[in-house]
């Protein structure tokens, strides 16, 4: 009987708690899908998801829940479709490969996580780290850490001595040689093994270093580094797992190679020509700039010791070039997706990107879309996330101020919602 009473009273409370909706009175409502702002809207959400966006400020039920944001600017959460949370720059930083273990990695990137999200940033693509990046998304998916929702690659996929093989620039005797499990292929047979063991690690989607990087220890930041023949294959076996490829690119020809290979999007493009350019239009390629990599790197690269030696003329080289690709990518018409490669540059600043995004002449409207529906689309998830409407996944954030006017006002966020739940207020 006693027992009865409470199983009684236990579900009451649970279909009362169930039935509490949150009222978000919102000033200026940037819905992501018109162009225009708007005024005076309430967004209705109840659990996870949006139910109603509502002309004027509309008057809760009495269980319900109100967050007064009427001097705020209210927008669906920001999304970042480049971060590598496992790290950050400092100088000197490559040691951290021979003295960190991957339990140190876990929380340092735990806080990096933690420091994103209260950025307003409720989605990211991680392009790549040791792994740890996987278990990341767990621990988040699990309410263990707090963070943004992650889309992982887990590890990296280079050829031999490309971009992410983990062990360029060791000695001789340590440097090994790594295949598939470690991110490192040769010829399409190891191409398609990679793709399966990222699967086996439970990885999101796929990224390939398609030509030479700024910040690996080698000489080249543009060369080709996969045969399209086995870029096809990476593309391909990708398609069997449902995962898309992101593909790392500074010089033209092998970002040509991936484009005409089928990859999602191209990271960083900073060697992009017209031709480049029209293939991604032809193929539907995604653009993610990343300008703030290119510009913090750079710029650490003028500080005497910050990088290693080889690293420095390729940052001091590459980096400039990106806004003016940028610039000449969106007047071309490229499909933009917004994207920082956070790590490169301290992490929770990933704002600075729209300052950037409109220097080089994209309507702020348009940048903020670039970190919300386009970055939802890119990622195939333009049903759940991305605009504020009804049915959509409550993510939600709020900007002190207009950021319209100004894009460095997109660093002022006071307030984060992710799936229905309040991370800052
Ligand atoms: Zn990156």
């Amino acid at each position: 009987m006693r027992k009865l009473f409470l199983l009684f009273f236990a579900n009451l409370f649970l279909s009362t708690a169930f039935s509490q909706k949150t009222f978000i009175w919102c000033g200026t409502l940037i819905d992501a899908i018109s162009n225009q702002p708007q005024s005076s809207k309430t967004i209705i959400i109840e659990k996870n998801k949006i139910v109603e966006v509502r002309d004027g400020y509309a008057q809760p039920g009495k269980d319900d829940k109100v967050i007064d944001l009427k001097k705020m600017t209210v927008m669906p959460g920001l999304m970042d479709m480049h971060v590598h949370l496992e790290g950050e720059t400092r100088k000197g930083g490559y040691v951290d490969r021979f003295t960190m273990n991957p339990e140190d990695i876990a929380f340092e990137a735990a806080g990096h996580a933690q420091t994103t999200l209260m950025a307003g940033f409720t989605t990211v693509r991680d392009l790549g780290g040791s792994g740890v990046n996987i278990a990341l998304r767990n621990a988040i998916n699990k309410g263990l850490v707090v963070g943004p929702r992650i889309f992982t690659a887990g590890k990296a996929i280079a050829t031999t001595g490309g971009h992410a093989d983990p062990t360029n620039g060791f000695r001789k005797d340590i440097m090994g040689d790594p295949g598939p499990d470690k991110g490192v292929v040769n010829g399409v047979d190891d191409c398609r093994k990679a793709v399966r063991q990222r699967y086996k690690e439970g990885a999101d989607l796929i990224k390939i270093t398609a030509t030479g990087g700024v910040l690996s220890l080698a000489k080249n930041g543009q060369n080709p580094q996969f045969t399209e023949e086995e870029m096809r294959a990476i593309v391909e076996t990708a398609k069997d797992y449902g995962f898309k490829v992101a593909a790392h690119a500074h010089g033209a020809e092998g970002m040509k190679r991936a484009i005409r290979a089928g990859v999602t999007s191209i990271e960083h493009g900073t060697y992009m020509d017209d031709e480049a350019m029209d293939l991604m239009k032809k193929f539907g390629t995604w653009y993610v700039p990343t300008i703030i990599a290119g510009k913090s790197s750079s710029d650490s690269a003028k500080v005497p010791g910050y990088y290693a030696d080889v690293v420095v003329p390729k940052a001091l080289e590459v980096g400039p070039h990106i806004q003016a690709t940028f610039s000449k990518a969106y007047k071309a018409g490229v499909k933009i997706a917004f994207g920082t490669d956070a790590g490169v540059y301290p992490h929770g600043k990933n704002y600075l990107e729209f300052v950037y995004m409109t220097e080089g002449g994209m309507p702020p409207m348009e940048a903020i879309k670039a970190a919300t529906i386009s970055a939802a689309t890119l990622l195939g998830v333009e049903d759940k996330l991305g605009t504020i409407q009804k049915d959509k996944t409550a993510d939600i954030i709020a900007i002190d101020g207009d950021p319209l006017k100004d894009m460095n006002l997109m660093k002022n966020v006071v307030f984060v919602m992710k799936e229905g739940k309040i991370y800052k207020q």
